[in-house]
């Protein structure tokens, strides 16, 4: 929407048709036509998805490959910003940031080098990664001020459009700092549209679009300074509203009540683990007794149903915080819910966090929690989804990935086959050793791939910050939370 709001510009939604053939949506132009192909990535096991996207559109997956007249691939992306090392053999450049104050240096780096492929001239932007020009420094780029920064007010919608929701940003960035969380870090500073903004938003999307739910999105919707005022404005409206990531530990009895009357029927929390020392070392800080209180007054504001998001295999955990996840959850279900839906992973380090020097634990270690886990829940009303650990291994070895990844990602767009099997083949075709990626603790010296990109946070904080996670130290803010 953004980039086609320039009059110059048409964008087009890409997708496989029956035959088996990539084509546009809008006019039917097969992907292989186009003068530039983009890929926004959010997921590591994206990344060979998107590669067998340009093999079965006629494009030359390697860069090397490709010559003048030949599309331009670009990537962007959460999973760019942390580390677009292993796809540098596939991309012309990288956009490494948010789009909305840059969207007109974008498209002029485009045009400078969509005739001849040059890409030379594009050193001037330093929010730009060109593997063509090996590495310097790249600067995240991101949008100083929502409320001025472009909103798509005209959305896609089903036919159906009782099934429709308005997708409304309402911040962007996290102030919490969660030690494992890779948006907590690449999308800072936190920033708010401010409750004018955001209802003007509604109004004019009103004219265009036909609905009457509204997703609230951001990475933590009751951290808004007008959350509550922003709550009662939809209900006066006539409003729906869905909440998927809420941070709903910082919610009381009556804005907990004003969620449930605006629709919401589970009431989502993300504790990530269960004992107090763990909750003080990850930094999230939803204790046990938190999460308790929490739903205590949910289940008086009238919820009966609870979704919550747990995670196992965190560096120094022990057995008896795994167990307590069990011992938690039938707390909570004792208050009378009727369900509890369980979401379990385990974790994955992630770059640019304080835990990215940390190794992930072994398959096997894993395995074993993950049956912990599993013993200590009873009863018929929880529903749990565990991810599967071997995944998060492979999501591990692409997120913590360099230059020897792209091979691996190559045999598997290929084969088209994204299976478990497939990765661990791939892995072993390109001579990569899986507990090299994922499983090694480095150390706090060595030159990490990802360390060019500057998301404006110093690797002093991060090492302070993994410091503090190896004493159980809180960050400051869960310190003060803890005593208000
Ligand atoms: S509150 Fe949520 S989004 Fe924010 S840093 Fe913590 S885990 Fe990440």
């Amino acid at each position: 929407f953004l980039l086609n709001s320039f009059d110059h510009v048409f964008v087009e939604r890409c997708v496989f048709t029956p035959r088996g053939e990539i084509r546009s949506i809008e006019t039917g132009t097969l992907l292989k036509d186009f003068d530039v192909i983009a890929f926004s990535i959010s997921y590591e096991l994206d990344y060979a998805r998107a590669i067998n996207m340009l093999i079965r559109g006629g494009v030359e997956p390697r860069r090397k490959d490709r010559e003048a007249g030949d599309p331009i691939i670009v990537a962007g992306g959460p999973a760019i910003i942390q580390n677009p090392i292993p796809l540098e053999e596939f991309f012309d450049f990288f956009f490494v940031g948010e789009l909305e104050d840059y969207a007109e240096d974008f498209i002029q780096a485009i045009e400078e080098v969509k005739e001849k492929r040059d890409f030379r001239s594009l050193e001037k932007y330093e929010f730009l990664h060109i593997p063509s020009l090996g590495r310097r420094k790249v600067k995240k780029a991101f949008t100083r001020n929502l409320n001025e920064a472009f909103y798509p007010v005209r959305q896609i919608q089903p036919l159906e459009w009782k099934d429709f929701s308005f997708l409304l940003e309402i911040g962007r960035g996290c102030g919490w700092g969660c030690r494992f969380c890779l948006a907590g870090f690449i999308y800072r500073p936190p920033r708010f549209r401010s409750l004018r903004r955001i209802m003007e938003i509604i109004e004019i999307a009103k004219s265009f679009n036909k609905f009457k739910k509204v997703c609230l999105i951001s990475f933590a919707a009751a951290d808004h300074p007008e959350f509550r005022k922003l709550l009662e404005y939809l209900f006066e409206k006539g409003l729906q509203a869905s909440f998927p990531s809420l941070r709903s530990d910082l919610l009381r009895y009556e804005e907990l009540g004003l969620i449930k009357k605006l629709g919401e029927r589970t009431l989502t929390i993300a504790p990530e683990v269960a004992s107090e020392n763990l909750a003080l070392a990850i930094g999230k800080c939803i204790s046990p007794s938190v999460t308790e209180s929490v739903a205590e007054e949910a289940y008086k504001a009238g919820f009966k149903q609870m979704k919550m998001y747990f995670m196992y295999g965190i560096p120094g955990e022990r057995e008896e915080d795994v167990a307590s996840i069990g011992n938690l959850v039938n707390r909570i279900l004792r208050i009378g819910y009727n369900g509890i839906r369980l979401s379990i992973t385990p974790w994955i380090p992630k770059p640019h966090t304080p835990l990215q020097w940390e190794g992930q634990e072994d398959l096997k270690e894993l395995m074993r929690k993950r049956k912990i886990i599993l013993k200590n829940l009873r009863g018929g009303r929880v529903r749990v989804t565990f991810f599967n650990p071997k995944k998060a291994r492979i999501e591990a070895v692409l997120a913590r990935g360099d230059e020897n990844i792209s091979r691996a990602i190559l045999y598997v767009a290929i084969r088209n086959n994204y299976t478990v099997g497939a990765w661990h083949k791939a892995f072993q075709e390109a001579n990569v050793d899986i507990k090299e990626y994922a499983n090694r603790s480095i150390p706090l010296d060595e030159e990490l791939p990802w360390d060019f990109i500057d998301i404006g946070i110093s690797k002093e904080f991060l090492v302070r910050e993994w410091e503090n996670f190896h004493k159980g130290k809180a960050p400051l803010h869960c310190r003060l939370r803890l005593f208000s």
